[in-house]
């Protein structure tokens, strides 16, 4: 509405309104739809690339495609040809819209506001004092000056713009568009010793708006992204200071060259060492000679692969706090050309966790009813021993299988079945050395290794831990039960297999079976 009515009271008459109105609509749709797709949730000033962009589409886009039209309207209505028409809409429209619709959408997206709240009584004091010797610079200029001082106020410009931000950039613009604007308008000032019409000084005039404009806002833009920035770095700075002053873990800065530049605070309650006797020394210092190689070796991958982590497990050379085994998780930190200048590590007491992981395989290592070995580590000791008589050494491997166990569990229940296994294997260790190892291998079936132990030597073993079997059990409800094996021998050959000698031991202690039970058979 306000674009018809000023074409029908001031341009080219009520004709022209209309086809004006929706031209002016077109290229304001244009430049908002390009900072809608490439600015989504940014303002438009205070930043140098909303900036760039909110320029490009008026200059480059808006107003290029919308003078097209606007001069055709304009050279079929006047005498002034299409070309002419073209640049006077190109340079008014892009003049006017750099200049008025920042600043506008500034105020309605409430920046002036947030600068009154943000910022400190000395600061808007600042500001009022700057934009009052600014105002009368201007007036100044273009009221009492004799001479064309145009050049004058662009020092003071960039000063606003670097003491007051772009609310202070902004506001300048205003002032010297109003002034000069006004002063340009009723002829005076220094465009008024340019010999050329109204129109054409008007046009200089915001030719030179647009100059200070350019000049001052992406100045006070950048400045503003890197007052954010240095804000937000702060707030990391903080936030990673107080996790490495607070964190138990301790968290040591390590440059290039191995050595320590930051140690925090934990390290003296875990690796007895203040802080500040750390910074200067050589990280690897911390770490037991047998480890230093992986440590070091950690420490190279990270600072030639930065963004990636890289752990290590250690034992520290010194350590208070009882750590046996750390954990160093190191990361690389970088310049601004992203090359590695360092590396960032925590370091962690993995001891608790090293025990547990033990703890965990002993109890894997053991069948948790009757405590013989469990299937696996008897297994994997028996694969060694295989290993072992290579070198000439001589043992053997017994099968045993209890006799008729299915009837203890029938005649008495499992529960007791469960007391007499356990009970078996409490009878036969004393008769095995500490080198003999007993394992179950499943069900009421169990394997002797007999390290150094020849066949001959293995059987009697047999036969006295048969022996040991001849008194009855005793199990709850005061019951006592006999129980007896059959037994397959089999001495350990270099060339063979587990499964073989398994397998082997196995066929003897089913003949053992076969020949009535409670017997030994040697394999063939
Ligand atoms: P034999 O070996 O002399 O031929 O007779 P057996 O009765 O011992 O033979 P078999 O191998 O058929 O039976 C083994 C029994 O052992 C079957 C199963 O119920 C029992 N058994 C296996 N594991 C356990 C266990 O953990 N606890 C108890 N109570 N019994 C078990
Ligand atoms: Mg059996
Ligand atoms: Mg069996």
């Amino acid at each position: 509405m306000a674009s018809a009515l000023s074409t029908s009271l001031f341009g080219m008459g009520p004709v022209a309104a209309i086809p004006m109105a929706v031209i002016n609509i077109a290229e304001a749709l244009i430049v908002a739809l390009i900072c809608r797709h490439y600015l989504t949730n940014r303002p438009v000033i205070g930043a140098t690339r909303s900036l760039l962009v909110f320029i490009m589409a008026i200059c480059a886009v808006a107003d290029v495609v919308t003078a097209v039209p606007a001069a055709m309207v304009a050279s079929l209505l006047t005498p002034v040809s299409f070309g002419a028409s073209w640049v006077q809409w190109y340079t008014g429209h892009a003049l006017g819209g750099l200049i008025c619709a920042p600043i506008l959408v500034m105020l309605m997206q409430g920046e002036f506001r947030r600068w009154r709240r943000e910022k400190s009584r000395a600061e808007k004091i600042e500001a009022i004092i700057l934009l009052a010797l600014f105002t009368a610079i201007i007036g100044y200029i273009f009221y009492g000056a004799q001479h064309p001082l145009l050049f004058a106020p662009l020092l003071p410009l960039v000063l606003i713009a670097f003491r007051v931000g772009h609310m202070g950039a902004a506001a300048s613009i205003i002032i010297l568009a109003l002034i000069g604007g006004i002063a340009t308008f009723s002829d005076m000032g220094p465009l008024s010793l340019v010999f050329a019409d109204m129109g054409e000084r008007v046009q200089a005039f915001q030719f030179y708006l647009a100059n200070c404009f350019l000049l001052s806002m992406p100045v006070a833009a950048e400045l503003n992204g890197r007052r954010r920035l240095f804000q937000l770095l702060r707030e990391s700075e903080a936030r990673y200071r107080a996790i490495a002053e607070h964190s138990g873990d301790v968290v040591l800065n390590i440059n290039v060259t191995g050595v320590i530049e930051y140690a925090s605070p934990s390290a003296i309650e875990q690796v007895g060492c203040a802080p500040e006797l750390l910074v200067g020394q050589a990280a690897a210092n911390l770490v037991d000679p047998q480890d230093r190689p992986q440590v070091i070796a950690a420490h190279r991958r990270a600072l030639m692969r930065p963004g990636s982590i890289h752990t290590v497990e250690f034992r520290p050379i010194i350590s208070i706090a009882a750590m046996e085994w750390c954990e160093m998780v190191m990361r690389a930190a970088v310049d601004e050309r992203g090359q590695a200048n360092g590396v960032i590590s925590t370091i962690r007491d993995m001891s608790r966790h090293k025990a547990r992981q033990r703890a965990l395989q002993q109890v894997a290592a053991r069948d948790s009813l009757t405590g013989a070995d469990s299937r696996r580590a008897f297994l994997e000791k028996l694969e060694a021993e295989i290993l072992r008589t290579r070198h000439g050494v001589r043992s053997s491997l017994l099968l045993i299988d209890i006799d008729h166990f299915k009837a203890v569990n029938d005649h008495h229940g499992h529960g007791v079945g469960d007391e007499v296994l356990t009970a078996f294997v409490e009878r036969l260790r004393p008769g095995l050395s500490l080198q003999e190892s007993i394992g179950r291998l499943g069900g009421e079936e169990f394997a002797i290794l007999l390290p150094d132990c020849d066949i001959d030597r293995a059987s009697l073993l047999c036969e006295n831990l048969r022996a040991r079997l001849s008194d009855p059990i005793p199990v709850s409800g005061g019951k006592y039960i006999n129980i007896t094996f059959s037994a397959g021998l089999v001495e350990l050959d270099n060339t063979s297999t587990r499964s073989a000698m398994l397998e082997a031991a196995d066929k003897a202690l089913y003949r053992a079976k076969h020949s009535g039970r409670n017997c030994l058979r040697l394999a063939a």
